[in-house]
Order: C-alpha cells, then sequence, then structure tokens
C-alpha cells in the first residue's frame, strides 16, 4: 500500500475486526487493521472465552454461512479437542482460547492484503462534509492514512468517539464485567454436571458465612478444553472492574485459597488468568438501533446483514445472570443499518460496539455473531 493510495482502515482486532479484514481480503481489498495491544484476538484471547456462541442455531446447525462457518473448520480442524458442545438450550463451539489465537493469527498472514498494525491506534481522524478522509496512526511511528472507508470494531465505539462523541452512547445499564481464570489439575468428576453445582453452593454458603468476599456469589465454573482443566468466571461491576484489577486478583486469591481445601480441588494450579472483560462499554448511534423487542420477536429485515439465534443474556452484578431465549429454531436478523453509523458517509462498526439497546447487545454481542458481522460490513464496503 503507498502512502497516497486510499484503503480501507478496520480498528480494532477483535473478532468483529479480523473478521472484516479477512473479508475485504478475500474480495481482493487491501486493508489495514490497526490494534492497540500487541496481539490480535480481542476479548476472546485476551479474556479468555472458551465457549463460541452465535456459530450454530437452537438445532446445532450453522446459523450464518460464510467466515463464520470457514471459522468453525479451521478451529475443528486445528486441534481434536475443539468440539460442538450444547449448553442448556444453546449450542456453542468450544475451543482453548489459545488454538483460536493461533488460528486466527495463521489466517490473517496468509492474505498478504492485510496490513495489521499491533501497539497501535487511531489518534485521530479528519472528517470534511460527513465523510472521513484521512486517519493518523500512532504506534512506533506517526502516519496518516487516506481511506476509503472505516470501520470501528474497538468493542466501544473508540475511533468514533473521535469523530464525534455524541455518536458513542455509553448511558444504559452495564452488564456485569468478567475476571476468567483456568485452573488445571481438578478432579474431572467435580466439573461434571450435578457436581459443579455442589461446589457453587459451596462457594456461595462461605459467601454467606463471610468466610469469602460477597463480590464472590456470581462465581461460576465451568468445565475446560482438556482434563482437569476448569474455567473460573468472577462476576465484577463493570465500573470497579475499569478502575481496580488489584480487586480482582484478591478476589481470585481468596477463591483458590477456598477452593483448594476440597480434595477435588486440593492439586489445582492457575495455568493463566485472563484480562478483565467488559461486556459493555459504549455503542454506536446508528441508522437504525436494534432493539430488545426486534431480538425477542425474532424480526427479520429486507437489509439483514446476519442472523443471530442466542438468548438475551445479561449479566447483573447483583441477580447473576438472566437468560431470554427466543422461539425454538427461530432467529432474528441484524440489518445492515444498525452496522452504518449515524450521519458519516463511509464510516462502519461491527461487533459489541454495534448500535443496539443493551438488552438486544447482550444478545448479539457472542463471540460467532460479531464475526458474522465484520463479514457483513466488510462486504458492503468492498461491493461499492
Ligand atoms: C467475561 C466475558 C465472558 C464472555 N463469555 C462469552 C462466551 O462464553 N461466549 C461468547 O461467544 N462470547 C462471550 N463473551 C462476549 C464476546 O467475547 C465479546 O463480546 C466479543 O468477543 C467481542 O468482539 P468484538 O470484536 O466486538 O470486540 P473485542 O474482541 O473486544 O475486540 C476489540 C479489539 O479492539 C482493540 N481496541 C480497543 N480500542 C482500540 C483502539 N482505540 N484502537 C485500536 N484497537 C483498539 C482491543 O484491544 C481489541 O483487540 C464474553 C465477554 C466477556 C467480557
Amino acid at each position: 500500500m503507498s502512502d497516497d493510495e486510499k484503503s480501507l482502515v478496520v480498528s480494532g482486532a477483535g473478532a468483529a475486526g479480523i473478521s472484516a479484514a479477512i473479508t475485504a481480503a478475500q474480495m481482493g481489498c487491501p486493508v489495514l487493521l490497526v490494534e492497540k495491544s500487541q496481539n490480535e484476538g480481542g476479548t476472546v484471547t485476551k479474556s479468555l472465552i472458551h465457549t463460541l456462541g452465535g456459530i450454530f442455531d437452537s438445532s446445532g446447525e450453522f446459523i450464518n454461512n460464510g467466515i463464520t462457518k470457514e471459522l468453525a473448520e479451521r478451529l475443528l480442524g486445528a486441534e481434536s479437542f475443539t468440539k460442538k458442545r450444547q449448553i442448556g438450550r444453546t449450542w456453542t463451539l468450544q475451543c482453548a482460547p489459545d488454538i483460536y489465537g493461533k488460528v486466527v493469527k495463521n489466517w490473517i498472514n496468509e492474505l498478504p492484503q492485510i496490513k495489521l498494525m499491533l501497539n497501535s491506534f487511531i489518534s485521530a481522524v479528519e472528517a470534511d462534509k460527513g465523510s472521513v478522509k484521512s486517519v493518523t496512526v500512532t504506534g512506533d511511528k506517526t502516519a496518516v492514512i487516506n481511506i476509503t472507508d472505516l470501520i470501528d470494531a474497538t468493542g466501544k465505539g473508540e475511533t468514533i468517539r473521535l469523530i464525534n462523541p455524541d455518536l458513542v452512547i455509553n448511558n444504559e445499564p452495564k452488564a456485569s464485567a468478567g475476571l476468567i481464570f483456568i485452573l488445571r489439575g481438578v478432579d474431572p468428576d467435580a466439573l461434571s454436571f450435578p457436581n459443579n453445582v455442589k461446589y457453587l453452593h459451596h462457594i456461595r454458603s462461605e459467601v454467606k458465612k463471610g468466610a469469602l468476599p460477597p463480590a464472590l456469589a456470581g462465581t461460576w465454573f465451568d468445565q475446560g478444553v482438556y482434563e482437569g482443566e476448569c474455567y473460573v468466571k468472577i462476576t465484577v461491576d463493570a465500573d470497579t472492574a475499569k478502575t481496580s484489577s488489584g480487586f480482582t486478583d484478591k478476589l481470585r486469591d481468596d477463591l483458590i485459597s477456598c477452593l483448594r481445601a476440597l480434595p477435588a480441588f486440593s492439586k489445582a494450579v492457575i495455568y493463566k488468568t485472563g484480562a478483565q472483560g467488559l461486556r459493555d462499554s459504549g455503542r454506536t448511534a446508528g441508522e437504525y438501533s436494534l432493539s430488545y423487542e426486534d431480538v425477542i420477536n425474532a424480526r427479520k429485515f429486507q437489509d439483514a446483514a446476519c442472523r443471530c439465534a442466542w438468548p438475551v443474556e445479561f449479566w447483573d452484578n447483583e441477580n447473576g445472570v438472566a437468560l431470554e431465549y427466543l422461539r425454538e429454531n427461530d432467529y432474528y436478523e441484524i440489518p445492515l443499518r444498525s452496522l452504518k453509523v449515524r450521519s458519516l458517509e463511509n464510516v462502519w462498526t461491527a461487533g459489541k460496539c454495534f448500535s443496539a439497546d443493551y438488552r438486544a447487545r447482550s444478545s448479539a454481542r457472542v463471540a460467532g455473531c460479531c464475526w458474522a458481522m465484520g463479514e457483513a460490513v466488510a462486504k458492503a464496503v468492498c461491493k461499492r
């Protein structure tokens, strides 16, 4: 890409941004993928998500074809432990976050049309008459890039905020944040249903007795990808999570001390601790805002970008998780207008910061759906 050439720029290399960049590259569009941290992968790899939702419908069939299906096939082909897994009334793809990280890294590397800039971010945007002309990318060096289109896949509308802060809405109820860590060396019997429930009750009763802090009442366990592996999820208030990582580290350590006193966990060791994950950190104002009613009534749209059937899954700090399911074998659609930023001709968004109310977002933010949104936006942009 030469200095005076125009390029599609994608801000954020998480699920939606990677998907948008790969799709654009597959369509022959050169793309600059700008990621603020040192690795691509986003929340899935950083916060250790091992059950990818939004890939299958309620019968376990692929809900979207295209890139989400290709992702699943690549993940299944990369390691025999990756598998389709039913959890309650939903289907997920269970995969180690490390494997996911490797697969997406290799996939990006296969495509010379993608220029990936890690440790970089867009520090300024030049817009004129409702259209963005160029962005300044700051990393090792600073460069001004002329753009065709801009896709904000930062999960929080960070780049759109630079154009106009009023285009990022951040005043709705926020789902709680989460800290996930992986234990290994746990007795596998302790992790299968209904034994896992027994251990969760134990934690809750320790909280009631005052032996563990109240913040641990919403702790969740899940069997991991490998034998004896347990994913432990601590629920944290989103504002506390942003300001204090020491607080969650202390919670994790208290919890592990309590668990190690139980025979099934006596040999448990921490394999990895994820970064605190924020489920909600701002969403963009689009030409359409997907509503809770659209989701729960399985609404279809003429300008459908992709499908989703994941339940409305709202994580509340006090009351834990509440799930509201769609009708069996039904799905809603996400309109392309909710991925198009209002009043800006060539600016788009994809992933968890797309334009939707907070309850609609608590369904559509699952990783598979973010991949499908990224694909739809890139197709819309590259076809123009
Ligand atoms: C605790 C927790 C548990 C979850 N559990 C599940 C689950 O079990 N299954 C499931 O499917 N989903 C789960 N999710 C949701 C899902 O993982 C995310 O919603 C989804 O991965 C978001 O993808 P995204 O591409 O929109 O954003 P992200 O994956 O967050 O990617 C955004 C990227 O943008 C980068 N970025 C941010 N700001 C800038 C900037 N200014 N410039 C450049 N780059 C920037 C970030 O570093 C990041 O890499 C969970 C989320 C959390 C927090």
